[in-house]
């Protein structure tokens, strides 16, 4: 007789921000559901655990990268890390999340059987090494986009022979001091925009070395409206009318960015200029070779960066490495610059399903051959989903969304007898296209790993959360493209056994 597995429900994978959410819907809208969260690391948080440079945090929000349930109540609405940290720690311990958690377990592959209507779910245990198995009737992939194990960084000429030191953000540590230190910052995202200003009080010089240029906004660290409208209205309330206001800005950015690029271009530049002193550099240091949101805007509060850069404690070189040398850096046009510290905010390397092999019915699901379904299922895989989070708005927003949508999803199944919903695409005037329509390198390097999205709804991924609300929230479970299927599955031991 087969080993007979421990089953949950619903099988979470990853306590990031979006396990810890997927988590607390669980608990408030199928309270009957046995779920266990898996996670590869040794804590919760996932990216706000992991990255630990100086100065890390938000680049968008807290209101909306904040939980639509539990209100941010902090003061900075562009927050740092371990106060986000916080936050997420402190909503899996009041929703109850926290003891469902099993850290240590990296879930490496999951198989389902359409015979028995479950998911069995090789799991690699971190801490003692050996391989355990799990069934469960739903998976839940909360694993984020990247490799935890990996940043990206090109290979430059050179490294060996630099006698300073090279740290890459991901790996930073509390033994990398930096303090009156040359430090040369390699990159131009999200990353090196916060660490130039984070470290540059205490650093010798702080250079940014960038390729090329991307566009750099300027937002108030602390939503003056924000504040206001919380000092007179309930936490809850005013949290809910701060999240639309932000919600409603961010998608009037965006539609202008994509609509109108020369007047946001025109609007950034102004935003620049203001800021820096008369007869910077602006071509050559902030004038990208794109249009606004085709690649992540940078979001700098309170103008820190432009501040760091009039004061003279950063600069900006645009330039490409040629080599490294025994004391700091060659580049392209034939300048040095010297250094103690290289940092390599050079970007992530983005994986997919955290690495994890899907097989359904026997057969290894490739997923650049899958479609994803409303942006979080995917063609071809049964009762799985995926939470992840928008390009152009805040993670939270559609992660919030999809659990909505599965709690939906398992109760109807559940109404109907349905052991089995799965995604097929039918239609042959969807056409295809990448998931995400991003130009930046992180994206172009790994976007052949992806699922694909198709021409047009439930298949395209519209990066818009009102048009999501109607979809997720409000939209017909039974649209003909999710099959519901498997009423008959031969009935098998579904009482969790002990952990
Ligand atoms: C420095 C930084 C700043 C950011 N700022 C913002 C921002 O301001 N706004 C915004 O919207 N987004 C931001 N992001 C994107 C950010 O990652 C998301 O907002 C959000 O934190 C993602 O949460 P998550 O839980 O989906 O993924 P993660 O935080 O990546 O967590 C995934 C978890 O899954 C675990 N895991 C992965 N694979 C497996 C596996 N196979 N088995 C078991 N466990 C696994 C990981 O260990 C991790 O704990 C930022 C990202 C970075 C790196």
């Amino acid at each position: 007789m087969p080993m007979a597995h421990e089953y949950l429900d619903v099988l979470i994978v990853g306590a990031g921000l979006s396990g810890v959410g997927a988590g607390c819907h669980l608990e408030t809208r199928c309270p009957g559901k046995s779920y266990a969260i898996l996670e590869a690391r040794a804590s919760l948080g996932g990216t706000w655990d992991l990255f630990r440079y100086p100065g890390v945090r938000s680049d968008s929000d807290m209101y909306t990268l904040g939980y639509s349930f539990r209100p941010w109540k902090e003061a900075k609405a562009i927050a740092d890390g371990p106060s986000i940290l916080r936050y997420v720690k402190e909503t899996a311990r009041d929703y109850g999340v926290d003891g469902k958690i099993r850290t240590g377990h990296r879930v490496v592959g999951a198989s389902w059987s359409s015979a028995e209507a479950r998911w069995t779910v090789e799991v690699e245990r971190t801490d003692t090494g050996e391989t355990v198995h799990l069934t469960c009737g739903f998976l839940f992939m909360c694993t984020g986009y990247y490799r935890y194990d990996a940043g990206y960084s090109p290979d430059f000429p050179g490294t060996e022979r630099f006698q300073g030191q090279i740290v890459h953000p991901q790996f930073w540590s509390d033994d990398v001091d930096h303090a009156g230190k040359r430090i040369v910052v390699v990159g131009s995202g999200a990353t090196a925009v916060t660490l130039v200003p984070a470290m540059a009080d205490t650093a010798k010089h702080v250079t940014m070395l960038q390729r090329s240029p991307s566009y750099v906004l300027s937002l108030p660290a602390e939503d003056p409206i924000a504040n206001v409208v919380r000092r007179f209205l309930p936490p809850k309330l005013a949290y809910s009318i701060v999240r639309w206001k932000n919600v409603l800005v961010t998608m009037l950015v965006f539609q202008l960015s994509r609509r109108r690029p020369s007047a946001m271009k025109a609007l950034i530049r102004k935003g620049v200029e203001s800021r820096l002193p008369p007869g910077y550099d602006i071509d050559t240091h902030f004038k990208p070779r794109y249009n606004p949101w085709d690649q992540r805007m940078c979001l700098v509060p309170d103008g820190d960066l432009f501040e760091v850069l009039s004061d003279g404690s950063a600069s900006i070189v645009t330039d490409t490495i040629d080599t490294f040398t025994e004391t700091g850096l060659r580049l392209s046009s034939g300048e040095e610059l010297e250094a103690d510290l290289v940092v390599t905010a050079t970007g992530l390397d983005l994986v997919p399903l955290g690495g994890m092999q899907l097989a359904v019915d026997g057969r290894d699901v490739e997923l650049p051959k899958t479609m994803g379904y409303k942006g979080m299922m995917l063609s071809g895989v049964p009762n799985m989903a995926v939470s992840i989070g928008y390009t152009n708005a805040s993670w939270t927003l559609k992660c919030d969304l999809t659990c909505e949508y599965v709690c939906r999803l398992l109760k109807h199944m559940d109404e109907h007898g349905y052991r089995q919903a799965t995604p097929e695409n039918n239609d042959p005037s969807v056409t295809e296209e990448p998931f995400i329509d991003f130009t930046s390198g992180y994206v172009l390097r790994a976007i052949d790993k992806f699922p694909r999205q198709g021409s047009k709804a439930p298949w395209r991924l519209y990066q818009n959360y009102a048009r999501d609300i109607v979809a997720l929230r409000h939209g017909k479970l039974e649209d003909g493209a999710l099959v519901f299927s498997n009423r008959d599955a031969e009935a098998v031991a579904t009482e969790p056994l002990a952990a």
